[in-house]
């Protein structure tokens, strides 16, 4: 048996409140919402990272998203939306099952989505683009 949450919800041995289930992926809300409403969408594979993803279940992962948020602000009356994926440890991930959260926002909430805009230097940017996209080849 293994000792990855999210797998034995995929697995049904644990119960979830599961709002879709396809033959790659299940979306469920999360038992701790940011907001209620607030959706997981998880491919039933075990992959940690989003990088061990095959990059053809790309296509399902990302109409799921579509599909499920349009769902969540329907049903909540959200103002607006937040998709994240936090991966890695350092990223925020706590539960190592790579997951995409669909977060429903409203104008009162008690969100705090902040970072400090960095600066590139003269000529920085064309780097990062240059090895960007020649690992996207
Ligand atoms: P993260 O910090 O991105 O790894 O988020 C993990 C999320 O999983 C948190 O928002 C938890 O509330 C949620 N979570 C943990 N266990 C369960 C569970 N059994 N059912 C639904 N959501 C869960
Ligand atoms: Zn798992």
């Amino acid at each position: 048996m293994t000792d990855c949450i999210f797998c034995r919800i995929v697995a049904g041995e644990i119960p979830a409140a599961k709002v879709f289930e396809g033959s790659k992926f299940i979306a469920f809300l999360d038992i701790s919402p940011a907001n209620k409403g607030h959706a997981l969408i998880i491919p039933k594979e075990h992959y940690v990272s989003l990088e061990e993803m095959p990059d053809e279940d790309g296509k399902e992962f990302g109409e799921l998203q579509v599909k499920v948020a349009k769902a969540v602000m329907k049903a909540t009356n959200a103002e607006g939306f937040n998709l994240l994926l936090n991966d890695g440890k350092t990223a925020g991930q706590e539960v190592m099952h790579a997951h995409m959260h669909i977060q429903p926002r409203f104008s009162d909430d008690d969100f705090h989505y902040k970072w400090t805009h960095k600066k590139y230097e003269e000529g920085e940017i064309e780097k990062f683009l240059e090895e960007i996209k020649k690992n996207l080849e």
